[in-house]
């Protein structure tokens, strides 16, 4: 904890219900702790990222992206002095409230709950009730009773009606004010991770190749050093190879921008970061060569004819079942029937169909809708 830079976040405001300090360990990494001992967190195993996990056990889940955001968000965090801990259990705890079937699932269920009179479906609002509230496994307390710091970090975005609702932790969109850097990085790593993971699924997977790939800027400039350095590498090395550099590069650049920033602005305490503009940001340069990433991976890949099948697939999933459980409530288990009392039909709904792995759902679609399983 010495080496932590005024700017970075040293102690705990606290936590919503107050617990002695740990002993051995500090509060962020009790949160962190917390967090992989969560059912949710064991879900994340089989919810997937863009691809469906059946298909093939090589490529990413929610989990195993989790745990390489944090890697790549515990990296900077060192680098810049920041709190390591903190960065780590909110990187760990970003993904917790997505539904089954990636993307899909969450702009499906989204869509669902609008259409039902709802106020519609953000994960980064799920994934905080669920360590607010749906994890039930302490004695004195629903959910994780969370630091107010690992808190803020999962709150990415936020309407202003909602943070309106959420106290404290909403305040900084009323008052259009940044998060702490820990949560900035969180944010910034988990974009990081994603973008050359799927690059290294989509090849494995053969639904891009690398002379495709080499349309983009950042791709071929590190290709043809590769390529110089070692002429006969090919196949999967190569791959691998590619998506290393990419984010060694990458990462640098993160590091030397912020780094700057924080000079250029002065920053010397959390205060300052508070009110300056976003800190945790790409050059000009990186910026402009992520996006161009990000628009090709849009096109060649997300919107790939058999990642668009599945995700076909995957909405008439989750809309059969939001539809099935909002007008049957009989439908539901009866431990989440028996939350109805407490809460809407919508809200349980929600609850239920978003804490599904893909799996899970699938099997609930069966019963309900497969003609031959009775
Ligand atoms: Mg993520």
């Amino acid at each position: 904890m010495s080496n932590l830079a005024p700017y970075a976040i040293n102690a705990t405001v606290g936590r919503n219900i107050y617990e002695e300090s740990p002993k051995y360990r500090s509060e962020f990494q009790r949160d962190r702790d917390r967090i992989i001992h969560s059912s949710a967190f064991r879900r994340l195993e089989y919810k997937t990222q863009v691809f469906i996990n059946h298909e093939g056990d090589l490529f990413r889940t929610r989990l195993t992206h989790s745990l390489e955001v944090a890697q790549v968000g515990r990296s900077v965090a060192q680098a810049l002095g920041l709190n390591v801990d903190l960065v780590e259990a909110i990187c760990l705890a970003h993904d917790l409230g997505h539904t089954p079937f990636g993307h899909t699932g969450q702009e499906e269920l989204n869509r669902c709950v609008i259409a039902a009179g709802g106020d519609g479906f953000e994960h980064n609002l799920q994934s905080l009730r669920i360590v607010e509230k749906l994890e039930e496994r302490y004695p004195e307390f629903n959910g994780l009773n969370l630091t107010y710091e690992t808190k803020e970090g999962i709150l990415k975005h936020c309407s202003l009606t909602k943070a309106k609702e959420l106290g404290a932790i909403g305040q900084r969109f009323l008052l259009n004010k940044q998060p702490s850097l820990e949560a900035q990085l969180a944010n910034v790593a988990d974009e990081l991770a994603y973008n050359y993971h799927d690059i290294d699924d989509g090849l494995r997977a053969n639904l891009i190749s690398l002379e495709q790939l080499e349309e983009v800027e950042i791709i071929k400039t590190q290709l043809t050093l590769i390529r110089n350095k070692y002429p006969h590498l090919n196949g999967r090395r190569l791959d691998k190879e590619l998506v290393r550099q990419l984010i060694n590069i990458t990462i640098f650049d993160l590091i030397t921008t912020t780094t700057q920033n924080i000079q250029q602005q002065q920053i010397s305490s959390l205060l300052h970061v508070s009110s300056a503009p976003q800190l945790v940001q790409y050059s000009k340069q990186m910026y402009a060569q992520q996006r161009q990433l990000k628009k090709f991976l849009m096109k060649n890949l997300y919107k790939h004819h058999s990642i668009a099948q599945l995700r076909f697939k995957a909405a008439n999933i989750i809309k059969s079942l939001f539809n099935a459980y909002m007008s049957d409530e009989t439908l539901l288990p009866q431990q989440f029937r028996a939350k109805i009392a407490d809460e809407t039909l919508i809200t349980v709904v929600i609850d239920y169909i978003s804490g599904m792995t893909d799996r899970y759902a699938f099997r609930q679609f069966n019963k309900l809708f497969a003609v031959e399983s009775v």
